[in-house]
């Protein structure tokens, strides 16, 4: 027959045996260095234990000495322990909704306070007996105290649940569903065997939400590199997440390797995790294992918490001057460029999103500086927005093509216009291209925006407006890029073909800025076009990324000299000497002058004796509307 004590033990035994399994598997993951997973293994402990000591006193008789000893000694450790489940399980909750951090100085002691005085009462029991005695009859009876222990435990299970409440969005469904799972099943639990003392549920059902715990809350399979061990994209948005919500205030070290693909060349191994093997080693010596993540195969990220002595900024420099010197990747000493970047949460970053794109997209050059700072990051923070700029201008229409007007040096008479593109957003309002057009570049799209500026030049020249006023062509600019796209040509005789209009009022500019190497495949592109009767025009002339070679080399029947040269000849006699001498030599070299950037009459007074065809500039007018430039030619032509 089954004696009430062998229930008490099934239970116990149960309670054991789950505990101490889970305690196993968690150690042998080996991932114990966080502080949550710390607190964790001491849950696991404290139960552990409880159900050691839970069964030793069913074991022992009282009657004797030798077993009230090992009764009391049971009890004593019962308590002892089980007084610190609830406030372990407060700071789990903590640790999970990443508010541990912020939890410091006064508030740490009050929040410790209510545990350190119960678990004293408990440690003095043996001199007070506030919490338990044997009576009389050497029978185990419960006092006053052990009630204020009760109290005490629910008062940290009602602060798991406050702080669980105020980090709601912080934690991740899953997590979250554990969390309440726990409070559920131990609340059931603790309710059960406090209706029916027989009922030990208590101990029972704090194992198995520590399983659930365990399997929900603490199992990372899907956050961790299975290779590399590193932190996943995954683990970071959380986890940054998290500290967004709560506030925290942190550092974010960026890491990019831009030459990562060397170590692939130079090992000739097909196994490109060497480079997350080398660098690991060094940033575990930084920052603990679980601050680093890897979000792509060549991008690792730091979190830095506040209490760092020496400062992010510090670090970053460190870990960038590290880059001066080469890495052991087992065959070879290799030199790796990297990249580092470094911001203040959630000062100077604070989304997560703008952080991905940090991670996922081309590190811009450092321009000598050992560190990429907020300054230099606030381009990536909203080249991310622009881009989206672009795919939303594109899928509803908001790009519009200005035309700032050009004339002749001779009489000021209208010459013609430059075709300026513009993108009227509807959340960032006006974008310049400048700053776009590098970005449709990159994205792939400049083709698409090109192609709409040819088209409502093409509409627009159709019309007879420019004709009608005198207007003898109209510039439209070009992307390298493009032009030396296989069968750009016979794209854009195909576009311009579709209207009724001459290929010669169209005057492509180009701004070439590529290698020596392709002035070739440009100067053939360019040759082509001509052949059909469009016109050419080299823009940005004595900008460093026009050199004299592509003016030998490509037939142009215009040079643009840039504005920055006509106000340097404003300022010195150097830059006098370089507009005059410039102007003289594409002149010598047959070709048609235009310059750009004349605002004022001193400057075009300063133009007039030199051998210019063209001008261009706010002297004239701004890029302007087609509406206001039509209004514009209504009024400036005879
Ligand atoms: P760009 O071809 O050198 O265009 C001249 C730029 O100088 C224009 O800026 C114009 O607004 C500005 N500008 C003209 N006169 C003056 C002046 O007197 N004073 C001052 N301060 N500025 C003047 P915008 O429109 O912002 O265009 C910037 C650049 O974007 C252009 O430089 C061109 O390289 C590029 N771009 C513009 N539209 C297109 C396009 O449709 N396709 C491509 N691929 N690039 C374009
Ligand atoms: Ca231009
Ligand atoms: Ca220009």
């Amino acid at each position: 027959m089954f004696s009430r004590n062998d229930f008490y033990l099934a239970c116990y035994f149960a309670a054991f045996v789950i505990s101490f399994t889970c305690l196993m598997y968690t150690l042998l993951q080996k991932r114990t260095d966080k502080l949550q997973n710390k607190v964790y293994i001491i849950m696991l402990i404290i139960v552990t234990l409880n159900a050691v000591s839970a069964s030793m006193t069913v074991l022992s008789k009282t009657e004797s000495l030798a077993g009230r000893v090992v009764n009391n000694i049971g009890y004593y450790t019962y308590f002892l322990f089980h007084t610190a489940l609830c406030p372990a399980f407060f700071f789990y909750v903590v640790c999970v909704t990443g508010a541990g951090v912020g939890i410091t100085g006064l508030k740490r002691f009050l929040y410790s306070i209510i545990f350190v005085v119960t678990e004293i009462i408990v440690i003095l029991n043996p001199f007070f007996h506030w919490v338990y005695y044997y009576n009389s009859n050497n029978e185990f009876t419960r006092n006053g105290a052990e009630n204020i222990i009760y109290i005490a435990a629910a008062i940290y299970f009602l602060f798991a649940i406050v702080r669980l409440m105020f980090s709601w969005k912080a934690v991740n469904k899953k997590r979250r569903f554990a969390i309440v799972y726990f409070f559920g099943i131990v609340f059931t639990g603790v309710v059960l065997q406090f209706i029916n003392i027989n009922i030990k549920s208590e101990l029972f059902s704090e194992a198995l939400a520590l399983m659930g715990v365990m399997l929900a809350v603490e199992a990372e399979d899907d956050l961790v590199d299975v290779d590399t061990g590193f932190y996943n994209r995954k683990a970071l948005k959380m986890d940054v997440n998290s500290y967004l919500v709560n506030k925290i205030e942190f550092e974010i070290i960026c890491i990019k390797v831009t030459n990562a693909d060397i170590i692939q060349k130079v090992t000739g191994s097909v196994n490109v995790d060497i480079l997350a093997q080398v660098l690991s080693d060094y940033f575990k010596k930084i920052v603990p294992r679980y601050c680093i993540y890897q979000t792509n195969p060549e991008t690792f990220i730091m979190t830095l918490m506040d209490e760092r002595a020496d400062g992010g900024e510090a670090v970053a420099r460190r870990i960038s001057e590290r880059f001066d010197k080469a890495w052991d990747c087992g065959r070879m000493d290799i030199i790796l460029n990297a990249v580092v970047m470094y911001l203040k949460v959630p000062d100077e970053l604070n989304n997560t999103m703008d952080l991905f794109y940090m991670a996922d997209s081309v590190a811009p050059g450092n321009n000598g500086e050992k560190i990429l700072t907020a300054k230099d990051l606030e381009y990536i923070i909203r080249r991310g927005e622009i881009e989206n700029a672009i795919t939303r201008g594109i899928s509803e229409n908001c790009f519009e093509v200005y035309y700032q007007p050009t004339y002749h040096m001779d009489g000021l008479r209208l010459y013609g216009a430059e075709a300026l593109i513009r993108l009227n957003d509807s959340i960032m309002g006006r974008l310049y291209p400048d700053e776009f057009i590098p970005v449709a570049e990159q994205m792939g799209m400049i083709n698409a925006i090109d192609e709409f500026v040819l088209q409502q030049v093409c509409e627009f020249l159709e019309s007879g407006i420019p004709r009608k006023y005198g207007m003898e062509c109209i510039n439209v600019n070009l992307s390298v890029i493009q032009c030396l796209q296989p069968d750009f040509v016979k794209k854009t005789c195909k576009i311009v073909d579709e209207y009724n209009i001459e290929k010669s009022w169209i005057d492509f500019e180009i701004t070439e800025s590529i290698s020596a190497s392709d002035y070739k495949a440009l100067g053939a592109v360019v040759k082509d076009l001509k052949s059909y009767g469009f016109r050419f025009a080299m823009d940005d002339y004595g900008t460093g990324y026009s050199n004299m070679q592509s003016i030998f080399s490509i037939d142009f029947d215009v040079v643009k000299i840039d504005k920055s040269i006509l106000w340097g000849a404003q300022e010195t006699m150097l830059g006098k000497i370089i507009l005059d001498n410039s102007v003289r030599m594409i002149d010598q070299m047959g070709k048609q002058i235009l310059v750009e950037g004349v605002e004022t009459q001193e400057q075009l007074d300063m133009l007039k004796v030199l051998c210019v065809d063209y001008l261009q500039g706010y002297y004239f007018s701004e890029p302007i509307s087609k509406e206001e430039f039509v209004e514009y030619l209504k009024k400036h032509t005879v």
